[in-house]
Parts: C-alpha cells; sequence; structure tokens
C-alpha cells in the first residue's frame, strides 16, 4: 500500500527527531512493501520566519490531502516575546480544531528496561506499566465561553465548562474501541459529585458502555484519579477524560514512566486521520547537538501504522526494534545511568532501522 504523510519538522530538535523517524518508516516500508510518501511542511516558529504566520494554510491543506500528520515540535525562545496569539504554540491549536482532532491518545508504558527511570516503588510497577489516557481535546473549558466581568466582589474572570452528549459519546467510543484491543478496562474520570457537566458526562459514558457488555467500566473523581495514579498504576487500562483532567492526568501518567524522551501521543479525527507526535517540546536547550532523543518520536510514527494504517505487525516490528535498542545497553544521553552505552540521535536510527532489519 502506499500512504500519504504530512510532515512537520517545526523547531529546535523536531527536524532532528523527524529525520530518523521518516529513515525507521522508510525501513518499515521495504519490509513489509509499503511505501510512505512524506511531504515536508511548515508550521511553529519556522513558518513565522518563512512566511509570517505560524500555521499557514498551504500547511493545514496539506494535512488535510494527507492519510495522517507526524508531528516534531514547535516553539523556542525566539519567538517568546511574541503576542500569545501569534506565537508558535498556536499552530498546534490551530491544527486541532482545523484537522477535528478531538481525540487525544498518550499511553504511559513503562519499558523493563528503563524501570530504573520510574519515581514510584519497584512493587506499584513490577511486571511493567501499560495505560493509555483518552482525553477529549477540542470541547469542554478551554474552548467554552470566557471573560472578564464587574462583579459586586470586583473584577472577576470565568470560563465555562461545557460538554454536549454528542462530545462525550464519540470520545467514550474512542476510549471503549481501544479498550477491546487492549485489556477490556475503562475508567471514566469526572467530577460528578460536584459539576452539571460531570453527571452528563457520566451518564452518557454508561449508556455508551451498554455496547461494549465485554469492557468493564468504572467511574473516578478527578481527585481520587490523581491519587490511585501513583498508589496503585496497574489497576488501570484506558482512562477516559475531559480536557482539562486529561491535561492534568495525561501528564502525571506519563512521568511515572520516567523520561519525556520516550513518550509518544496520537491526536485522532473521525475515521482513521490523526496527527501523531512526542510528548516533548522542541528542547531549545540540546537543539542542533545530536543529543536528543528520537524514540518518542519514532514511537508515535508506530502509533501512526497502528491507529490511522492499521498496519499492526508493521506498529509491532517499531516497538519491538526499539525495546532491543534498550535491551541491548544503548541509551540517549537524558535516559542513560553511568557506565551505559551513551548514543546520539543520528545512531539511535541507525540502531533502530538495523532492529527492523533484522
Ligand atoms: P521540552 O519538552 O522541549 O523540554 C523539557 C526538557 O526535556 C528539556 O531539558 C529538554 O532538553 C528535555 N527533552 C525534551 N525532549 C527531549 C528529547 N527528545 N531527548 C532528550 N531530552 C529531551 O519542554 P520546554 O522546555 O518546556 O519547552 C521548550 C519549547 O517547546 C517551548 O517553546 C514550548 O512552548 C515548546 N513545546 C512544544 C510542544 C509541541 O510542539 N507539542 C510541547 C511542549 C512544549
Amino acid at each position: 500500500m502506499n500512504y500519504k504523510i504530512a510532515v512537520i519538522p517545526g523547531d529546535g530538535i523536531g527536524p532532528e527527531v523527524i529525520a530518523q523517524t521518516t529513515r525507521v518508516l522508510d525501513e518499515v516500508g521495504k519490509k513489509y512493501g509499503h511505501t510512505f510518501d512524506f511531504t515536508e511542511v511548515l508550521a511553529g516558529g519556522c513558518a513565522i520566519d518563512a512566511v509570517g504566520e505560524c500555521l499557514p494554510k498551504e500547511t493545514v491543506d496539506i494535512c488535510r490531502q494527507s492519510d495522517a500528520v507526524l508531528l516534531g515540535a514547535v516553539g523556542g525562545p525566539k519567538w517568546d516575546d511574541m503576542p500569545g496569539k501569534e506565537r508558535p504554540e498556536m499552530a498546534l491549536l490551530g491544527l486541532r480544531g482545523q484537522l477535528g482532532l478531538f481525540a487525544n491518545l498518550r499511553p504511559a508504558m513503562l519499558f523493563e528496561e528503563l524501570a530504573d527511570a520510574c519515581p514510584l516503588k519497584p512493587e506499584l510497577v513490577s511486571g511493567g506499566l501499560d495505560i493509555v489516557v483518552v482525553r477529549e481535546l477540542t470541547g469542554g473549558i478551554y474552548f467554552g465561553e470566557k471573560g472578564i466581568k464587574e462583579t459586586e466582589k470586583g473584577t472577576a474572570a470565568y470560563d465555562v465548562e461545557e460538554y454536549s452528549e454528542m462530545e462525550v459519546r464519540r470520545i467514550a467510543k474512542v476510549a471503549f474501541d481501544m479498550a477491546m484491543k487492549r485489556g477490556r478496562k475503562v475508567t471514566s474520570v469526572d467530577k460528578a459529585n460536584v459539576l452539571e457537566s460531570s453527571r452528563l458526562w457520566r451518564r452518557v459514558v454508561t449508556e455508551v458502555s451498554k455496547d461494549y457488555p465485554e469492557v468493564e467500566l468504572n467511574h473516578f473523581y478527578v481527585d481520587n484519579a490523581a491519587m490511585q495514579l501513583v498508589r496503585g498504576p496497574k489497576q488501570f487500562d484506558v482512562i477516559v477524560t475531559s480536557n482539562i483532567f486529561g491535561d492534568i492526568l495525561s501528564d502525571e501518567a506519563s512521568q511515572v514512566t520516567g523520561s519525556i524522551g520516550m513518550l509518544p501521543s496520537a491526536s485522532l479525527a473521525t475515521g482513521n486521520f490523526g496527527m501523531y507526535e512526542p510528548v516533548h517540546g522542541s528542547a531549545p536547550d540540546i537543539a542542533g547537538q545530536d543529543i536528543a532523543n528520537p524514540m518518542a518520536t519514532i514511537l508515535s510514527a508506530a502509533m501512526m501504522l497502528r491507529y490511522s494504517f492499521g498496519l499492526l505487525e508493521e506498529a509491532d516490528a517499531i516497538e519491538a526494534a526499539v525495546k532491543k535498542v534498550l535491551a541491548d545497553g544503548h541509551r540517549t544521553a537524558d535516559i542513560a545511568k553511568d557506565g551505559e552505552d551513551v548514543i546520539g540521535t543520528a545512531r539511535c536510527g541507525d540502531l533502530i532501522v538495523a532492529a527492523i532489519q533484522g
């Protein structure tokens, strides 16, 4: 098969980690008989420098014409003094909105080889961790009505949390479909003891669960979920939650696994379309030095193969190659301990490509 991928290298270490990821995809294509056509487009600070805006229309058009989008990272100190609405990071919000990316998937996987990086006691994570946080991405308080008004108590500001049944239903379906392919357990996180929007959330998630009798559903209040994630993270399989709760819990869940250089993510639209990117940012402090860890982006590409293209074996091959490189004792600087073989970005790509070749 032939797949069209819009590639947004972006800023800082973005181009470096993307370069290794497209190499890995080419190798997978060679081995399994696919071709991946990459079209490189501008977004972020480099787009501001080149054409004066962080998300040119041409970029959105090419993303729309593609089967999936692969993104490095955007932003950096060069553009930090720009007004909020013009900053490189606005490209991310624009892409999410214009591409209809309503579901954010963040796996929190603890590789056995990196168990030492986990800040929790070993007995809490023995045998590894494998959680996916499914966060609603285009609704809720971040997109609700907001403003500033004068009141009897002085100036006040407000942000409205609002969810429609449709928005909850479609994100719940993503979570249940995912659970069917994994551990068949969904934990829905809300604050239904206080918030009306959470009561609607809980009712609709419960309704959707009726179509998935094989999936166990439980409901946690967000405060309890935050506590349980560090107290007993192995009890979770798929966590589904609103935009703001997901923002916080997905960071918490991913930190449990150690290095930011290892964490992939996916943002999905209706159908198979999605945008895939590492959780980390553009890391300007290490850009251009060939020391960034490309594994988060390479693992994001594995998610792309699995969720947008349905290429399960190929996705497994990438993940197995990453594991092999770790098992063989190679580490980029961010995950290395004393005495381990420290490798650079390009060498890490070489080793993963070689592991795919077998
Ligand atoms: P960051 O994730 O870029 O960096 C945090 C720390 O982690 C830094 O010390 C960095 O060197 C390290 N790090 C990150 N990725 C790494 C990798 N792959 N290998 C090794 N080390 C890695 O976060 P930040 O410093 O808060 O932000 C830097 C810039 O990135 C800012 O402009 C921010 O707005 C932007 N940002 C972009 C995205 C995105 O594009 N999705 C996400 C977060 C931050």
